[in-house]
């Protein structure tokens, strides 16, 4: 095919449509053109920065005529910093953008073409939404400590003096955090070097229990002069119950290293998720918008219809929010997870709560869900939740074989999970319902849930 772009060379182009990546899509002479920062509608002049046999990447240079879903983003740095990717688009557009990503992956990978699509559930307010925010710490180039977030696709801290996407308490610990570092003098963490000592500031809220954990994640095994560094957190900031050091001390990109040791305060904080309470450690997984996991959750059990004799089937289900939440109103409940920590949390939470019927296997669910089907499991709804790879022919499978009436697939990623929908669908299930819930306002991450009915 001939290619009709030319790399550093200027083109008129309108923007038709945004990728799951955040990139806007236009054409020229019917060749794909991926534009960051645009809007659907957008009438751009672009530089042709890299061309690929099958598409290329252009850069804004002029914007001729806006779409009418531009919007000026609340945040100065939105277009410098990696997280919001969408947020100069109008919200009800940025809900449009998620569907048509949802529907385009159903019909292309899944060849499903009848069902029924669910308004998208969006926030009343998608600011301020994430309960949980992670700042690594970096200078600039005056030698000024900084922290924010990544840049796009690199390691680069942008400096975020305010985050959008999270609230006045971050702004105010943050601040505590940089005149302590600023004062002593405290080295910041140099990745390729593996050098300096403090390398994030992670911040955990409970909004319904209104307590705050502070994680300052350095690599060594103490700071100078903490009991300083509490007090100014804890003067700044009354909401905070815990401040724990983690010693952080491999080449690693993971945010927390093993050790925790408590600085002020208390180990864990507390919240609630749909009326369930949660103990909740530095290391536990734990929803970050928890306004929307509620109503997703909540959207998923009222799909599942569960009703008092049900044996559920609660797959990949991490800390155990999705079960107990069912376990209200089945019969039983059989949570399945691979990590054995998230597990001993979910029993955990089952006490807490009072929950007696509900049972924990802390294992891979491909060997575990096909082993208690062969022992006779026969749950009469599956509901899985799987991470951004989804599930596999194992585990489907063996879903397949115990044969629930109703299986809910909750998913971060519509591209698998229209893989998966359609083994099931081609082995006796029907795709009745899909529904998006937007966990992730002002980026691409698409959440959804959707219904599959055994039919044969
Ligand atoms: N339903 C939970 C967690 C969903 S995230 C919640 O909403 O809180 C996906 C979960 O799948 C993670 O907890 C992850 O640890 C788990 N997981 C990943 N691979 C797995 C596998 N092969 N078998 C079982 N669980 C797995």
């Amino acid at each position: 095919m001939r290619i009709p772009v030319e790399k550093n060379k200027e083109y008129v182009i309108n923007i038709d449509t945004i990728t799951n990546e955040g990139n806007g899509v236009g054409r020229i002479e019917g060749f794909t053109v991926f534009v960051p920062q645009t809007a659907p509608g957008d009438e751009v002049r672009v530089l042709i920065v890299k061309v690929n046999t099958r598409f290329a990447y252009g850069k804004v240079l002029e914007i001729l005529k806006p779409s009418a879903s531009r919007i000026e983003p609340k945040c100065p740095v939105a277009d410098k910093c990696g997280g919001c990717t969408l947020m100069h688009i109008d919200y009800k557009e940025q809900l449009k953008i998620k569907e048509n990503i949802i529907n385009d992956a159903m019909k292309r990978i899944g060849g499903f073409d009848e069902y029924e699509y669910e308004e998208t559930i969006g926030m009343e307010n998608p600011y301020e939404y994430r309960n949980k925010l992670i700042f690594p710490v970096d200078v600039d180039k005056q030698g000024k400590c900084i922290c924010g977030f990544y840049a796009s696709r690199s390691h680069r801290v942008v400096e975020v003096k305010r985050c959008f996407l999270g609230n006045r308490v971050h702004e105010r610990i943050i601040k505590a955090v940089l005149d302590y570092i600023d004062k002593y003098k405290v080295s910041v963490y140099n990745e390729k070097e593996h050098k300096g000592l403090f390398r994030r500031i992670f911040i955990r809220q409970g909004f319904k229990s209104g307590e705050t954990m502070v994680v300052l994640s350095v690599n060594g095994n103490k700071l100078p002069k903490i009991e300083e560094l509490a007090d100014s957190i804890v003067n700044a900031e009354k909401s905070v119950k815990s401040i724990i050091l983690n010693v952080n001390t491999k080449q690693t990109n993971l945010v927390l290293g093993d050790k925790n040791i408590i600085v002020y305060g208390q180990e864990r904080i507390n919240d609630t998720l749909c009326e369930a309470q949660y103990s909740i450690s530095a290391h536990s997984f734990f929803q970050v918008n928890p306004v929307q996991t509620e109503k997703l959750y909540k959207k998923a059990v009222e799909l599942a219809e569960i009703k008092k004799d049900d044996v559920v089937m609660d797959i990949y289900c991490g800390i155990g929010t999705i079960s107990l939440l069912c376990a209200k109103y089945a019969k039983e409940v059989i949570g399945v997870e691979i990590v054995q920590q998230a597990i001993q949390d979910a029993k955990e939470n089952a006490l807490i709560n009072n929950i007696k019927n509900a049972r924990f296997f802390a294992e891979s669910a491909e060997n575990i869900v096909p082993e208690l089907v062969n022992e006779g499991a026969r749950p009469n709804v599956v509901i899985l939740d799987p991470p951004r790879k989804g599930s596999d022919e194992k585990t489907l499978s063996a879903i397949v074989k115990a044969g629930p009436d109703r299986v809910v697939y909750v998913s971060c990623n519509p591209a698998t999970l229209a893989r998966d929908a359609r083994f099931l669908c081609d082995r006796g299930y029907k795709l009745i319902k899909v529904v998006g819930v937007d966990q992730f306002p002002h980026t691409t991450h698409v959440e959804c849930c959707v219904l599959m009915c055994r039919v044969r």
